[in-house]
This record gives C-alpha cells, structure tokens and sequence, in this order.
C-alpha cells in the first residue's frame, strides 16, 4: 500500500475516534474505554472486547462534567468525564478508571457517581511500590478484579491462552510503536509532527493486531527511503499529551521536527513489554513493575535525579538541539517533576522550554511565538 494511504488511514482514526467506535459496534463488539495511565489492555483485548483509549479531547467545551468537577481538575480529566456523560461515549460497555494521580483518585468516584447505571466503572489502583513482592500481588489482585469486571461484561471467561495471545499481539505493537518512534526521527521531513501524532493516536482506538498490521506497512516504506537532510531544527518533546492541531502546526510551522518523545500519551506507554512465556496475569504486574523515568510513578531513587539524566540522555542520543516540554494546567506530578528534569537539562546542556497547555485552550497565539523564539535561539 502507498504510504500516503497509510498514513491517510491512521489521520482518519486518529481525527474521529467516534466513527471507529461505531464501526466496531456495527461489527458486533463490545468496547471498553480505558481511561489513563497503564490500565491493562491485554486484559479487555484477551476478553474479545475493543479496548478505547479516553485521553479527553480538543473539541470540546467542560460544561457538564462542572457539575461534578473541581475547577482545579485537569481538562483531560474533565473533558473525559464530559464525552462520556454527552453521549460521545454511549457505545461504551464500560470504562476502567486508574487512579495515578492526585486527580484521577476522585475522578474515579465522579466517573463512578455520573456514569451509575449507564455503565460499569471498573476502579483500579496501581501500587506505590511496585517492585517487591507485596506491591506486584497488590497489582495481581487488582488486575485480576479488573479480569473478573470484564468477564462479566463480555459473558466469557478470559482464558489464559486468551491473555497470553493477548500479551503477545501487544508486545508487537509496542515493538513496532517504538520502532516507527525511530523511523519517524530519521524520515522527519515525510513523518511531520502532526503525522507522527495522528499515527501513534490512532494505536488507541484500534485493536492493536489491525493496528500494527498497518504500523509494520509503514515501517517498512519508511524504512525502504532514504536518509531525510533536516535543515530544520528538531526536539524532543515532554509532557502528558500534545496532541492539539494548532500546536502541532506551530511546531511544522517553525521547521521543528521530533527526534524521540517522552510524552505519557505517546513513547511513556510502550516502552515496556510484558514478559513472555510465563503465566500472564504475572507477566502484566511485571510489566507494570518494569516501567521507569516516569514522573506518573514511585521513584525509590528519586534524590540520583534518573529520571532527569534519562530524558537527557534522550535528548543527546536521538540528536535533538533541545527539548520543549507542554505542561498540562493543574497536572501536579509534571509540575512537581518540573524542576529536576530543568536541573538535568542544565546540566547536559540542552536547552529547553515550557509551554502551559490544556485542551481548553483555543488561542495559539502565545504558544507559537515561543515555540518560534525558542526554535531560533537554538
Ligand atoms: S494530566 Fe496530570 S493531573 Fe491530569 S490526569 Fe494526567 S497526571 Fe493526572
């Protein structure tokens, strides 16, 4: 297939999350929105359900999600609750609701209030300490709750061949997510930020065999062309999600392309596989476990700064002149983090920018101009 198809394919998914939904319906399956961050997937795939990424949206106004919201929540926490009591999210069967964070923990029980008997709301938490054996049984018996929740809405038993086939259809994507985030680096003049983007955002309302079936096509064009000479500048990018049109032509608009992200939405939730061949629902708290340099998560090490050295030495390997971090409004972990990663950033050298984003946002005007002072500084 040309290139062009492919990616015209993944803009579409990516743009109107809402048709993909309704074309899986119309297929007869049933879809559970996952709500963010590191909610077991594999889990409602194994069930033969659609699993649908809810990362709130760019378009749209919080209005009744007010009700039931602190103005201090972040918008992506808001808007998700506005898609879902609006009817944009009807088709759902149900969603799972981490709770990571500071807002995520009552936003579960204004998703659990608002949501009633519309559909099932399936609480998770995660554990603190994710690495010893207690915290890896504590996230077992979460995801073996979250296991049962499902089965009940899908009338079937998830199975352990299920969930290790399930295991091994994500492992491949994310392999191969990781692998185009390299592709896109070294073919940035054909993968802009807004395809780069659009590609790695339709990964979350796809069942992830179809996805990555058309995410290996792709690989393997861009892999087949040559070498792009960047006369622009390129960056990495930090954050929870930047997903914005406007911010993502600000970026093209400036010459900047993406060297490697350490966005929550994008590379933060495929670095990590789960293990292989060993009994599933383990292999799933081991994943969790594994993952690291993620402001979302305990660091036991935090005072050595590994986090701030990582995104560094991301900066350095992927060969970016600096780094642009889009701070969600009212996100306390990112804002918290903020000064380490500075501190690291100095450190190495890399300069870098902050831009206040949220999904409310509808006047560009500021963000770009320092998107473009920032480009030519560098
Ligand atoms: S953006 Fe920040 S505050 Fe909002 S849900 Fe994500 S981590 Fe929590």
């Amino acid at each position: 297939m040309a290139i062009n198809t492919i990616i015209d394919e993944f803009k579409q998914v990516a743009a109107n999350p809402k048709k993909q939904l309704l074309a899986y319906k119309a297929q007869g399956k049933k879809a559970i929105g996952v709500l963010p961050y590191y909610a077991p997937e594999e889990l409602v795939y194994a069930a033969d359900m659609v699993p649908f990424g809810i990362w709130g949206t760019n378009d749209k106004t919080i209005s009744l999600a007010k009700e039931y919201c602190a103005t201090f929540y972040c918008t992506i926490a808001q808007l998700a609750l506005e898609m879902l009591l609006d009817g944009t999210m009807d088709e759902l069967s149900g969603i799972i609701t981490p709770v990571i964070c500071d807002t995520l923990r009552p936003m579960s029980q204004n998703f659990r209030v608002a949501m009633d008997k519309k559909m099932a709301v399936i609480f998770l938490a995660h554990p603190q300490n994710r690495f010893d054996a207690a915290g890896k049984q504590f996230c077992i018996d979460q995801y073996t709750n979250v296991k049962k929740e499902l089965e009940k809405i899908s009338g079937k038993e998830i199975t352990v061949d299920a969930l290790a086939n399930a295991i091994k259809v994500y492992n491949a994507s994310r392999k191969a997510r990781r692998e185009f985030v390299k592709l896109a680096n070294e073919h940035c003049d054909v993968i802009t930020p807004t395809i780069r983007s659009a590609v790695l955002k339709a990964s979350w309302f796809m069942l992830k065999d179809e996805y990555t079936k058309k995410l290996v096509e792709l690989n393997k064009e861009l892999a087949a062309m040559p070498v792009a000479k960047w006369n622009g500048v390129k960056v990495v990018v930090s954050g929870i999600i930047y997903d914005s049109p406007a911010l993502l032509k600000a970026l093209e608009d400036n010459h900047v392309a993406i060297a490697a992200d350490d966005v929550a939405h994008e590379t933060r939730a495929f670095r990590i596989d789960a293990p292989e061949g060993v009994d599933p629902m383990t292999a799933l708290a081991d994943q969790f476990a594994n993952i690291d340099n993620d402001v979302l998560l305990y660091d036991a090490e935090s005072a050595k700064n590994n986090r701030g050295d990582f995104v560094a030495k991301l900066c350095k390997d992927s060969g970016a002149q600096g780094l642009i971090l889009f701070m969600q409004q009212f996100c306390d972990p990112e804002e918290m983090e903020y000064p380490y990663l500075k501190k690291a950033l100095d450190k190495a050298g890399i300069p870098h920018i902050k831009i206040g984003v949220d999904q409310q946002m509808r006047d560009f005007g500021q963000a770009a101009t320092a998107i473009q002072a920032f480009t030519e500084s560098l």
